[in-house]
């Protein structure tokens, strides 16, 4: 049984701050431990649910957060910048399961600990069928595409409610409650990476009657920018239209190609923020 996790940084119990998942810091040293126990805990307890191969697909800043030998189950890990799938890169038919481990709210969202979507200094909100979706919701279009069931999301409350939006069902592990984008009332490292395993021997166990993401095709994403610039730019994409001054859609009836033009349109507009 082959699972697939992608790790984010944010979502991780006692991270609350930019300099603690930002390398070079000391700080950041610190708490990138912290997230590489909290994907060993997934691994391990997908491990007692049955679960025998893992790829994990580095999705924070650079990409290169975790200790290669210190990976539990003989994980693959696919690292490093430029990813064309971005934090969905290296998933095909051939997983049984995703797992998203130490995710974050959106930026719409309500309080979220270091919220943002993608691009905090770009993007205001993300829709996805007229649903607000945060990285979850916008990266199981992938999950779609391969007819993969995303069973497992980490992270704070909010994290947690934006991903049942998009995957009804899905198992989570909280490990904080957040109260502002920069504080939140986390659990114990020890006791935040047993509810993880709990969560995952869980989620893989009940692999039987999870589904696919619950996503209408054609699919639109509505992206709102914190600017006009940002929106005008991003219009230069085929496929991607303007409805108002920070504002833009892209509709696609194939789910992967969607996640690709929003893909383009996060690098692209990279350019031009303040
Ligand atoms: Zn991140």
């Amino acid at each position: 049984m082959k699972i697939y996790l992608s790790s984010d940084m944010e979502g991780t119990a006692g991270v609350v701050d930019w300099s603690q998942c930002l390398a070079p810091s000391a700080e950041y040293e610190y708490y990138r431990g912290l997230l590489q126990n909290e994907v060993n805990a997934a691994i391990e307890g997908a491990m007692s649910a049955g679960a025998t191969s893992f790829l994990v697909n580095d999705s924070h800043s650079s990409m290169q957060n975790l200790r290669p030998d210190t990976l539990l189950g003989d994980a693959r890990y696919l690292s490093g910048r430029h990813k064309p799938m971005y934090m969905m890169e290296g998933l095909d038919s051939s997983f049984d399961a995703i797992f998203f481990i130490s995710y974050h709210g959106s930026m719409a969202s309500e309080a979220s600990a270091l919220s943002h979507t993608y691009n905090p200094r770009a993007i205001t909100r993300v829709l996805l069928n007229g649903t607000e979706v945060g990285e979850s919701g916008i990266n199981a279009l992938v999950a779609l595409g391969h007819g993969v069931p995303i069973v497992l999301i980490t992270g704070d409350d909010t994290t947690a409610e934006e991903a049942e939006r998009v995957c009804p069902g899905i198992h989570s592990a909280v490990v904080k409650t957040s109260v502002t984008r920069f504080a939140a009332d986390s659990l114990h490292p020890t006791a935040a990476c047993a509810l993880i395993r709990e969560a995952a021997a869980a989620a893989v166990k009940g692999l039987g009657s999870a589904k696919p993401p619950q996503i209408e095709l054609p699919a639109t994403l509505e992206v709102l920018f914190h600017n006009g610039d940002l929106a005008e730019m991003a219009t230069r994409i085929t496929g991607v239209t303007k409805i108002d001054a920070r504002t833009v859609t892209i509709t696609d009836d194939d789910p992967i190609r969607l996640f690709r033009t929003f893909i383009t349109v996060v690098l692209l507009t990279r350019a031009i923020v303040e």
